[in-house]
């Protein structure tokens, strides 16, 4: 015979019960089948809070109306289904009970308290009226079955709602039950008895439990556990992205990942399938013919090191410590026989070496409880300060990797928290389990999901994930989002899940859940957005949606955004930016970001701010590293002013030179940016400080385009209607060169330790001399590269070479994929 439980989960409607009747009649006609069920979905749930509610005074009314709603829908929806199906018997049954019900919460809210002797009563309610709704729907189609009932069969000790069973005693009393699998048994789960003949419950999700003890007590061939998954995942499926199915555990596997919080299968469910060697099946009722994963003596040959990863929220951390624990003897058994008398269960254990402190962690529900114990059982060593005042840290969860074959695997540990620290989590303690089977981090609870996530996506998957915000949709900004939008999905076959989930101009903020869809007109949900740009908005993003990798990608030329990027970091956030503000505001600024960027372990990368797409930043930065010094630098670092000026050589006036490059979007989004030479100051300064000059933007020399007597101020149109006065004068400049036969450069120069920005006359025989075009060129006269320069030369400007450099900075954000 085989047991078969349903979970909620299988129950939740009418059709669900007439799914799980199909599975239960297969298996009937050939093995013989003994079922267990859960309560219809949501109605433990449901019956708990109407305890709560009652017993503090609230209103349930609605809740209660809810309840009956549900209950009867099944009722009706399963006589529509299946014509013959009798229910004026069970529909009386149900008054019944929710007229019982009610008696009960009326007896709560008067007394303002809730009896867990009643309370379990209560919440078994919802499995005795499954396994009635399910007995009708099989005598409806004439097989037989039998109602069996745990509250005779199942003895069990502990709490009324979290007992443990007998097993040995209670297989002695099914005894008497028809185990031949000629009748259908329906067991309601999570219902047992104590010695005192009460009614007891097994602990929430405890069902799964009771399939066991079933199994076990009438020694099943198997146990199928049928939930709303395929099996066991090594993460959970609902939670992680590409969580990948097990095709079998062993028991200690299943136990310490369902221990640690992987809701499928409850963790006592082990004990009694273990015991007696029955196989256990986990199948989903809604795919019958996945096969599903099995629990057993035998190990996976498929997955043969680290099996999965659970984690258990709603924890709390005491640390018990003081001068007067060193060597005090019997301390810690102290300590947990003050838990184990309260019936308060311990997750985790961590003692330091110096016999100095224990930490523990429990459910946050017994946490107030554990610390009134505690602390009038030390009540005297606390008042004599032999123990410091006992700590005690909510909100947090514990995290853990499980796997047999974790015992010969070297590198798990390093591997573990390495990607915990990838994702900024702090472990709080950890712990190994002495079987090698477990190692357990406790972790801030809001981490947690997070935490699953980047340690799943380093075991087990070849996935790694940038999740990037945009600020500034501008040419380069929206550029860029095209070159992304093209790339995502030869990205995702290359193990590298791009996406955008925000985006920023100076006024709104889009910021969405699952990536925003850039084939679709995000602009128009842009504008319509309610919120605008903060650092704060960003990081609680980045919280709600467990963001592993986030990056912050400013293509504006603001200077606030700019000033935000040590919050940006402090916050979690990479920074990659064409932006060059930041980097040449003060020194002291620019010192920060890279104290801050290496303190936090986040990337500040810019290698766009000089020569666009060009590699100028990092070849510089691999010579300086590398023990080489700048003796002198000379080029063109300005794209628009290299055409303009080739322009001006082919005859054009510097006004219309100027108005095509900024057609073109060679210009900085205002060309008075470029002409009055600050640009490629900046640009100098820039090289000069990774240079190690240690400089500010004013000390660099600069001979602007624009003459100092030229009125530049107005609106970016009123100052391109008034740039024709300059072009006689720049006219005269290049005949005047001309005949010199030499022409115009706007070239950018350091040397010994001085920048200047100026026009140059230069001759054929000089190397800038061909430079135009929206051309970069640039000479870097180092220790190692001398007489012959280190050239870089190139497109230096436009917005596809510039987004493309960009993109590039943003791919190196991905931090490096380790393998064990
Ligand atoms: P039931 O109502 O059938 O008892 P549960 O909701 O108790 O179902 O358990 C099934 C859920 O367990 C799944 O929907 C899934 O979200 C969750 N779960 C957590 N960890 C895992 C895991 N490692 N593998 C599969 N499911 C998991
Ligand atoms: N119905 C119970 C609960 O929700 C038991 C179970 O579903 O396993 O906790
Ligand atoms: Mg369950």
């Amino acid at each position: 015979m085989k047991v078969l439980k349903f979970g909620g989960s299988s129950l939740a409607d009418a059709e669900r019960y007439l799914r799980v009747k199909d599975i239960c009649l297969d298996t009937h006609a050939t093995s013989g089948a003994a079922v267990v069920l859960s309560a219809p979905k949501g109605v433990t749930n449901a019956l708990s809070l109407l305890c709560d509610e009652a017993s503090s005074g609230k209103d349930y009314g609605e809740l209660f109306a809810k309840l009956n709603m549900v209950l009867f829908g099944i009722l009706d929806d399963l006589k529509v289904t299946l014509p013959e199906f009798e229910d004026a018997a069970l529909a009386k049954y149900i008054q019944n009970v929710l007229n019982e019900l009610n008696q009960h919460l009326e007896g709560f809210a008067l007394l303002r308290c809730a009896p867990e002797s009643v309370v379990a009563k209560i919440l078994s309610i919802g499995e005795y009226l499954s396994v009635n709704i399910f007995s009708q729907i099989l005598t409806t189609l004439g097989t037989k079955n039998q109602i069996i009932d745990p509250a005779e069969l199942i003895l069990a000790e502990g709490d009324y709602l979290d007992s443990i069973a007998d097993v040995a005693v209670s297989k002695a009393r099914f005894s008497e039950v028809d185990s031949s699998g000629e009748v259908v048994l329906i067991m309601p789960g999570f219902v047992a008895v104590n010695a005192e003949g009460e009614k007891v419950t097994l602990g929430r999700n405890g069902s799964d439990y009771s399939a066991a003890i079933l199994a076990a007590c009438i020694d099943a061939e198997c146990c199928e556990i049928w939930t709303d998954v395929d099996g066991v995942y090594n993460a959970d499926p609902n939670q992680v992205d590409g969580a990948v199915l097990l095709d079998k555990l062993t028991y200690q596997e299943a136990m310490e990942l369902s221990y640690f919080g992987a809701k499928v299968l409850h963790p006592k469910t082990i004990g009694p399938i273990a015991q007696h060697h029955i196989p256990c099946l986990i199948r989903n009722t809604l795919n019958p013919a996945a096969p599903g994963t099995l629990i057993s003596n035998e190990a996976s040959t498929k997955w043969t090191s680290v099996k999965g990863i659970s984690h258990l929220d709603d924890m709390t951390m005491f640390n018990v410590a003081g001068p007067g624990m060193k060597g005090m003897v019997g301390m810690a058994s102290r300590v947990f026989e003050v838990m184990s008398n309260a019936n308060i269960s311990i997750s985790l254990i961590t003692q330091s070496s110096s016999e100095y402190s224990i930490s523990f962690c429990i459910h946050s529900k017994d946490a107030s409880r554990a610390q009134d114990l505690l602390e009038d059982s030390f009540a005297l060593e606390l008042a004599n300060n032999l123990l410091d005042p006992i700590e005690v840290r909510h909100d947090l969860a514990i995290v853990t990797l499980v796997g047999d074959g974790m015992r010969h695997s070297q590198g798990l540990a390093a591997k573990f928290f390495s990607s915990l620290a990838q994702a900024r989590v702090n472990n709080v303690a950890i712990a190994q389990g002495s079987s090698e089977r477990s190692i357990s981090t406790v972790i801030e609870s809001s981490k947690a999901k997070k935490a699953v996530k980047v340690v799943h996506q380093n075991f087990f998957s070849n996935l790694h994930a940038i999740d990037a915000f945009l600020v500034g949709c501008g040419t380069v900004g929206k550029e860029l989002l095209d070159q992304i939008s093209r790339q995502q999905a030869i990205l995702l076959e290359r193990g590298i899940s791009l996406k955008i989930y925000g985006i920023a101009n100076s006024r709104k903020l889009l910021l969405k859940a699952g990536g925003i869809d850039l084939s679709e007109d995000w602009s128009a949900q842009l504008n319509d957005s309610e919120q605008s740009l903060s650092v704060e908005q960003l990081q609680s993003f980045v919280m709600r949606n467990s963001l592993v990798n986030p990056v912050v990608i400013d293509c504006t030329s603001s200077s606030i955004i700019a000033e935000l990027y040590v919050e940006l970091m402090n916050s979690g956030f990479h920074v990659v930016t064409p932006n060059k503000k930041a980097n040449t505001a003060s020194y002291a600024y620019y010192q920060q970001l890279r104290e801050t960027a290496q303190s936090t372990n986040r990337q500040f990368l810019y290698e766009t701010t000089v020569g666009a797409g060009l590699p100028v930043i990092d070849n510089l930065q691999k010579l300086i590293y590398a023990g080489d010094e700048l003796q002198r630098f000379e080029g063109i670092l300005s794209g628009s002013l290299s055409f303009v000026f080739g322009k001006l050589d082919e005859g054009l006036s510097l006004s219309q030179a100027t108005e095509i490059a900024k057609k073109n979007g060679f210009t900085e989004p205002d060309p008075r940016d470029d002409l009055s030479g600050t640009d490629v100051a900046r640009k100098l300064l820039i090289m000069a400080r990774e240079a190690d000059l240690k400089l500010e933007l004013e000390d660099i020399q600069i001979e602007p385009v624009l003459p100092s007597h030229f009125d530049s101020s107005g609106s970016i149109d009123e100052f391109m209607s008034k740039l024709p006065e300059l072009d006689a004068l720049y006219a005269d400049k290049v005949n005047a060169a001309k005949e010199e036969g030499t022409v115009l450069r706007y070239v950018g120069s350091i040397s010994k330790g001085k920048c200047v920005v100026s026009i140059q006359a230069v001759g054929e025989d000089h190397p800038l001399y061909v430079i135009k075009e929206g051309e970069n060129a640039l000479a870097i006269h180092s220790n190692y590269y001398q007489p012959i320069p280190y050239v870089i030369r190139g497109y230096g400007a436009g917005a596809a070479v510039t987004a493309a450099g960009v993109f590039a900075d943003v791919l190196r954000t991905m931090p490096w994929k380790q393998d064990v």
